[in-house]
């Protein structure tokens, strides 16, 4: 189970990896678009240019050159000569004109350039897309995966433990792990009222159920202890702790650690002394235990 948790919190990690290499690709899609739009009006207006220079203008200028001769020449020559706006032959009117229409041809290809150089981006940013987004679907296949083993790991884990079925719906699960050494009842001429569980010291003792902690602390005879109160007033008794985890008026939940297994007080070895009191009256644990399906 911990095998495929790992594969499982690997597998979400690569699952949002995979989901932000996804949008890395859509932004990078989304600004080519933009600088594609940008570079088409770039393009429109230069068009726009080049036919004004082409109509009018051209028109204009080609009128310039001719007047500004025919004004700047001598009298006598004005006399002599009649306005030839046809006529180029003393200078190019329309060199100028020429120059700047080139510019605007090389504007308009280096235009054209960068739009087919950003329509190859936009292709690339596509594709990286389309293999982000499959490697996302990968990766949400191999978390789904990852999620049915641990599924089917922990229906395994609950039909293996008798009753573990029904123990996380009652809330009530078995204090702590190891060998039923004492039940509950007559033993060595007094009674006994609870259960003893051995184990090493510092074996985690978790809580049979949610509740509140009553006691944290010594206790007479069992060394030091911890009770835990569940709202309807049923009570259990955790003791011979080597260490408490809580401290009273904590709130814990069933199956949190809330102290470990120790040898303290009147005790002859390592062990949990486990006790139950319902309705004022201490319990055999192990037939409350048994009420869940759970037993030592
Ligand atoms: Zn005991």
């Amino acid at each position: 189970e911990a095998a495929a948790r790992e594969e499982l919190d690997a597998a979400v990690a690569a699952h949002e990896r995979a989901t932000g290499r996804a949008a890395d690709a859509q932004q990078r899609v989304d600004d080519l678009g933009t600088a594609i739009q940008q570079t088409r009006n770039q393009l429109d207006k230069a068009a726009q240019r080049a036919e004004q220079y082409a109509g009018s203008e051209y028109r204009f200028g080609s009128l310039v050159g001719p007047v500004l001769g025919y004004l700047s020449a001598d009298e006598d020559e004005r006399a002599g000569t009649s306005l030839n706006v046809a006529g180029n032959s003393s200078a190019d009117p329309t060199g100028d004109l020429t120059d700047r229409l080139e510019a605007q041809q090389d504007t308009e290809q280096a235009a054209q350039a960068k739009l087919k150089q950003t329509r190859n981006a936009e292709k690339k940013a596509a594709n990286t897309l389309a293999d982000a987004e499959q490697a996302h679907g990968a990766t949400v296949a191999d978390l789904d995966a990852a999620q049915a083993r641990v599924d089917e790991l922990a229906a395994e884990k609950a039909a293996r433990t008798p009753g573990g079925a029904a123990a996380p719906a009652a809330g009530v699960v078995q204090p702590a792990q190891g060998e039923f050494t004492s039940g509950y009842g007559a033993r060595w001429g007094s009674s006994h009222l609870g259960i003893d569980i051995a184990n090493d010291i510092g074996t985690p003792i978790v809580a049979a159920h949610s509740g509140t902690v009553v006691s944290s602390g010594p206790a007479s005879g069992f060394g030091l202890w911890v009770r835990v109160q569940r709202d309807d007033g049923l009570t259990t008794l955790y003791g011979h702790i080597n260490e408490s985890l809580v401290s009273v008026g904590q709130e814990v939940e069933a199956g949190q650690e809330i102290a470990t297994l120790g040898n303290r007080g009147q005790s002859t070895g390592p062990h949990l002394h486990f006790g139950v009191v319902e309705n004022g009256e201490k319990i055999d644990p192990q037939e409350w235990l048994g009420r869940f399906g759970l037993r030592y």
